[in-house]
């Protein structure tokens, strides 16, 4: 059962940070009832950013074939047939993509967690991405314009997809030491199973 000290990992990518995006991207999350348990700024270097998503060692075969679906199934050729080579080059565009500016990864906790966080956020592509969500209010991207620059999709922020990769991802970007254990007022009203102590 989902616990209510579940953790997920945020990144506001370069793009993010460059939009002034922060503010806004904290508040939605923070205002769904979410702790904020952990947060640092950093250029990540291309080794962090390959370790990031090479983590769950299906992700290059999955990655791969996501993507070559994706052109497919608008009838497009993709640069390649091979799963591997396709998320190699997809992983070269995340490379640069993300390592050229500061990023802040944060941790966010809370029930469901990982799964609000993924909602909030909305889909990969903005071009698709939920009005409402992240990356469907704030940003205007294609997958079709940035296969043709050549470059990553630009989408503002990385969210964990799913509790075990949450807690991958936690490790490779936090020590325990950066990661805080607080209570914070307004869980009482969002856990506890009687509102009392609210009439005088
Ligand atoms: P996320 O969890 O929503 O960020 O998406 P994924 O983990 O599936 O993908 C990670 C990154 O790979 C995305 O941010 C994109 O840059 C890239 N990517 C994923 N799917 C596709 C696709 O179908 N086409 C292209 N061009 N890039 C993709
Ligand atoms: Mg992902």
């Amino acid at each position: 059962m989902a616990q209510i000290t579940e953790k997920t990992l945020v990144i506001i990518k370069p793009d993010g940070i460059q939009r002034s995006l922060i503010g806004e991207i904290v508040k939605r999350f923070e205002r769904a009832g979410l702790k904020l348990v952990a947060v640092k700024m950093v250029v990540p270097t291309m080794e962090q950013i390959e370790k990031h998503y090479t983590l769950d060692p299906s992700w290059r075969q999955k990655n791969g074939e996501k993507s070559i679906k994706g052109y497919q199934d608008k009838g497009l050729e993709p640069p390649t047939d091979d799963p591997l080579e396709m998320s190699g080059m997809t992983l070269e565009k995340l490379k640069k993509y993300l390592s050229s500016g500061p990023v802040i990864p944060m941790i966010w906790q809370g029930l469901h967690a990982v799964a609000i966080v993924r909602k909030l956020t909305g889909g990969t592509e903005p071009l698709t991405s939920d009005v409402g969500t992240i990356r469907g209010d704030f940003v205007l991207d294609s997958y079709e314009r940035s296969d043709v620059d050549k470059r990553a999709v630009r989408n503002l922020i990385h969210a964990s997809g799913s509790v075990g990769e949450a807690e991958q991802e936690i490790e490779h970007w936090f020590s325990n030491g950066e990661i805080f254990n607080y209570r914070l007022v307004q869980e009482s009203v969002l856990y506890d199973v009687n509102l009392d102590g609210i009439l005088e």
